[in-house]
């Protein structure tokens, strides 16, 4: 029975059993500071009016102070949850299909998005041998350990993400939009991008063009894909449709799994003398 979950201007959660009186009567018990002490006189001239600013203080300064008993665990963020668990299911779809074909290089599941003021931003399924595993890693997608990396934190299975300092307000937008919405964002990253946000996998055909991200994708990650709109726009000349034959890298590939294991059955076949 949360009664206040708050953020700090740093990006901290705070989450407390306690309401704002209790919450300043802890404060007064036992913090004897210059700001605790200010706190406690906003909150007495104020009441329901205090700021949202003081009101995160008092509830992170009263659970410092020794509530911590009465607070139970950090409240997860649903759809951050439900994010996380599409990652979870595109690795095992993954597991899943390695299990039918055999050998190969393993791959987290990633999606590569961009931020409205233009950073990058990737989340990442994290490994077993992680602290983060199960979760999601938020990065700006260089390595770790990349002088250029940012680390933007990580998203817990439950929804909780640790933020970093880094973290923007177009990068916190962009993660609870993908979070909210993700078959709209990966939809719309996509075409703006002309690639998977998943797979990085170019989109051409007229579907995929349409939706932004492949089929393959779609499955692993659990998102929607329909038939064509009528009024989507040809991505993909007319004669070669016609011809059935495509320059270029069908949408069908999306999902760069699936190309893998293509390339793999053709080097077994080069291999079996075919
Ligand atoms: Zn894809």
């Amino acid at each position: 029975m949360t009664t206040y979950i708050g953020e700090t201007r740093k990006g901290e959660r705070v989450v407390s059993a306690l309401s704002d009186r209790e919450a300043r009567d802890i404060l007064a018990a036992g913090r004897r500071d210059e700001f605790a002490i200010s706190l406690i006189a906003a909150f007495d001239q104020y009441g329901p009016r205090l700021s949202d600013g003081r009101r995160v203080w008092l509830h992170k300064l009263a659970v410092e102070a020794g509530a911590q008993a009465t607070i139970p665990a950090p409240i997860g963020d649903a759809s951050l949850a439900a994010l996380v668990a599409r990652f979870v299911a595109a690795a095992s779809a993954r597991k899943a299909r390695k299990r039918v074909k055999g050998a190969g290089r393993t791959r987290s599941p990633s999606a590569t998005l961009t931020a409205r003021d233009g950073s990058p931003v990737e989340l990442k399924l994290a490994g077993n041998a992680s602290k983060y595993s199960g979760g999601l890693t938020v990065t700006n997608g260089k390595p770790y350990g990349d002088p250029s990396g940012v680390w933007y934190g990580a998203i817990s299975p439950s929804g909780v993400w640790t933020r970093s300092r880094a973290v923007t307000e177009p990068v916190a937008a962009l993660v609870a939009a993908f979070a909210a919405d993700t078959a709209g964002v990966a939809d719309a990253q996509g075409r703006e991008a002309d690639a998977c946000c998943f797979c990085d996998t170019p989109l051409f055909d007229k579907r995929s063009t349409s939706k932004g991200y492949g089929p393959i994708c779609a499955g692993n990650y659990g998102l929607p894909w329909g038939d064509v709109p009528s009024d989507a726009a040809p991505a993909v000349a007319p004669t070669s449709l016609a011809t059935g034959t495509r320059a270029r890298v069908p949408a069908s590939a999306c999902g760069d799994w699936e190309a893998e294991d293509a390339l793999l059955a053709r080097l077994d076949s080069r291999r079996n003398g075919d």
